[in-house]
């Protein structure tokens, strides 16, 4: 008998949440704070791990990633949260999740907040560089570029959009066309404009230099200076997480406006249903999703309580104030 098919059990948590980057914390602290049953299990390699600082973040602004997810975690733990190290290899339909290394658990609802992976461009020495000085965010890294020589990997018409706002942090910005893309007359023009240089090739390697980036080397062997590179990774998210869920194109969780997915009793929140969020976006998204969540386990207490309470709740009342009047 698999998990899924096995007689129901009362669960042990109120609320699993899988992933304890900022939007799963956040759902934590609200659902721990409303007393709650909490189980958070985190991997612990949140997407923003390879920068050195988080920005945007108002009175947090700065702070390595690191830093802020411990101050979270400890803050969640201090409402009898539980955090456990652990990785989920499957979520089966009833919401029942399983562990790498075999553990279930299973609560009344189950949030995914796993976050994505970033699926970087094939280029030699580029991974070493991300979250450094090759970026994604213009927001969350570009006022640290401010004045420097940038350059946007062109690898979709998006790339072009990226290099308008990339120009905003400096004056010398080039958009390198790294994969096809056909510019219509009035990008090419409106680039120009701007005064961003396009120019096409593919991008072979980095050029490093006393541990910076120096330039893009192309396929010919030119170097193109830069000491920022801008690009846009793909997301990638793992198939035991969404297996029985509704996924978008680039496989992450389609919900709908309150969070709820395809599946009864599972609900997603941040990096995992929207890539494009920021840190600040998923933890508001998160503080929406469990009052929606916490509103969905009072709904059931309610039925349980008028169910258990019988035909006529009040007369258990009416018999306890007639014997504190005798008394
Ligand atoms: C290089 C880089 C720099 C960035 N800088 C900024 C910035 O300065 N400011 C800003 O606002 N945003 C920044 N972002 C965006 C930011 O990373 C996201 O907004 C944020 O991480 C989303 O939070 P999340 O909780 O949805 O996902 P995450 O932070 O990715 O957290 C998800 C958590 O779930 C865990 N997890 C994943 N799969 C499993 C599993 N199967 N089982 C258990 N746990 C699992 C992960 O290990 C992780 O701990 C940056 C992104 C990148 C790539």
């Amino acid at each position: 008998m698999t998990s899924s098919e096995s007689a129901p059990t009362v669960p042990e948590y109120d609320v699993v949440i899988v992933g304890g980057g900022m939007a799963g914390l956040t759902a934590a602290l609200v659902l721990g704070r409303a007393r709650r049953r909490v189980m958070v299990l985190d991997a612990g390699a949140p997407r923003n791990s390879p920068a050195g600082h988080v920005h945007g973040f108002p009175t947090r602004d700065g702070m390595p990633p690191a830093e802020l997810l411990k101050l979270a975690r400890d803050e969640v733990r201090g409402y009898g949260v539980e955090v456990t190290e652990a990785t989920v290899a499957a979520v089966e339909p009833n919401g029942t999740v399983r562990t790498g290394d075999g553990r279930e658990f299973r609560g009344r609802q189950l949030i995914l907040a796993t976050g994505i992976r970033d699926v970087l461009p094939d280029i030699e020495g580029l991974r070493s560089r991300w979250g450094r000085d090759v970026l994604q965010c213009p927001y969350c890294h570009g006022y640290e570029t401010a004045d420097k020589i940038l350059a946007v990997l062109g690898t979709e018409e998006t790339s072009i959009q990226q290099a308008q706002l990339v120009r905003t942090f400096s004056a010398d910005v080039v958009l390198v066309l790294h994969a096809d893309i056909s510019l219509r007359d009035e990008d090419a023009h409106g680039l120009a404009a701007m005064g961003i240089r396009v120019l096409a090739g593919k991008v072979a390697e980095l050029s490093i230099e006393n541990d910076a980036l120096a330039g893009l080397v192309l396929a010919g062997g030119r170097t193109v200076p830069c000491e920022a590179l801008f690009l846009e990774p793909a997301a990638e998210m793992d198939k035991g997480l969404t297996e029985h869920l509704e996924v978008d194109d680039d496989g992450c969780i389609v919900t709908d406006e309150l969070g709820r997915t395809s599946r009864e009793r599972i609900w997603a929140v941040g990096n995992a249903t929207d890539p494009s969020a920021q840190v600040v976006a998923v933890a508001g998204d998160a503080y929406r999703l469990a009052v929606v969540v916490n509103a969905k386990l009072l709904e059931e207490d309610l039925g349980r309580a008028v169910e258990s309470a019988g035909a006529n709740p009040l007369e258990g009342m009416v018999e306890a104030a007639a014997l504190r009047e005798a008394v």
